[in-house]
């Protein structure tokens, strides 16, 4: 159980990387860059003329088929979720994402690749402490059967359950104590998944061009389509921790508890917006 670490880091060295996007289906390219303390995390398109910078922040999140975007006056970024996910696990707080694409690559469909990006470009420690959002009082959006809550708590701890009514899923729940190691360990590799039947759909509106089972688990009604299988038995619910602590990054780093049932973007984005109107909910520490 570690408590959130002080020091704001970086990224040592400049790295890219290419990849589909989920959505387009074509190739983009992303590449990372250090940056000074205090800079957050700021995403800049060089694909537009001039080019367009966005920092992220929680007013600026909206929902698209399959993934989480990123939208300041017009122009968007699709699919930040999981890259947020692997800047929160990595507890990188100071970084420019240049994107030569409205969206960030997809990858496997889990963060690790990032997760392996980061460590190859080298994390350094900065000279200023972290600012930490501190939970003062219990927030809770309920929607249906879901929800989704933060309380106060000494360290930044998730609690996720999931039920779905499939052979492979059925009901699972991760109780899970945040620290770099153990994102990397239990967290980062756990891929995104749907529906194949939805899929099909996605694709005759022009949507998800790019997802195939290279990166997501595919689900049939009887069972997982790919044929590597599963990285674990658990990882549907493995996921929805690592889409929640990319979700809850556009916060910054966070001290208190997240539980939450069959959680979606859409309420994580609901529940920083509810905490952030409630200025007797949180302090920045
Ligand atoms: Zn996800």
């Amino acid at each position: 159980m570690s408590k959130v670490q002080h020091w704001q880091h970086t990224i040592k060295n400049s790295v890219s990387l290419s990849g589909v996007g989920l959505h387009s289906g074509k190739q983009v390219t992303i590449s990372l860059h250090p940056a000074p303390v205090d800079s957050g995390v700021l995403f800049r398109r060089t694909d537009l003329n001039p080019v367009k910078e966005i920092k992220i922040c929680h007013d600026k999140m909206s929902e698209s088929p399959l993934c989480s975007k990123l939208v300041e006056d017009g122009v968007s970024i699709q699919t930040v979720e999981h890259l947020l996910s692997a800047l929160a696990g990595k507890e990188i707080d100071n970084i420019i994402v240049e994107l030569d694409a409205g969206e960030v690559p997809v990858m496997d469909g889990s963060a690790s690749p990032f997760v392996f990006l980061f460590e190859a470009a080298g994390i350094v420690e900065q000279t200023v402490r972290r600012k930490v959002v501190k939970i003062k009082k219990t927030i809770r959006i309920e929607e249906g059967d879901k929800f989704v809550e933060l309380s106060p708590c000494d360290h930044y701890r998730l609690e996720v359950s999931i039920d779905f009514d499939h052979p492979a899923i059925t009901h699972q729940k991760m109780d899970f104590d945040f620290s770099t190691s153990a994102y990397s360990k239990q967290v980062s590799r756990a891929r995104t998944f749907g529906m194949a039947d939805q899929l099909d759909g996605l694709h005759q509106q022009g949507l998800a061009l790019g997802a195939s089972l290279e990166n997501a688990v595919g689900l049939t009604r009887e069972g997982v389509m790919n044929a590597e299988g599963l990285r674990a038995p658990d990882e549907f619910v493995r996921h929805k921790v690592l889409d929640a602590i990319g979700d809850l990054y556009v916060a910054g780093a966070i001290e208190g508890r997240y539980q939450a049932h069959k959680p979606s973007h859409a309420l994580n984005n609901r529940l920083l917006r509810t905490l952030f109107a409630d200025s007797s909910a949180w302090e920045r520490v």
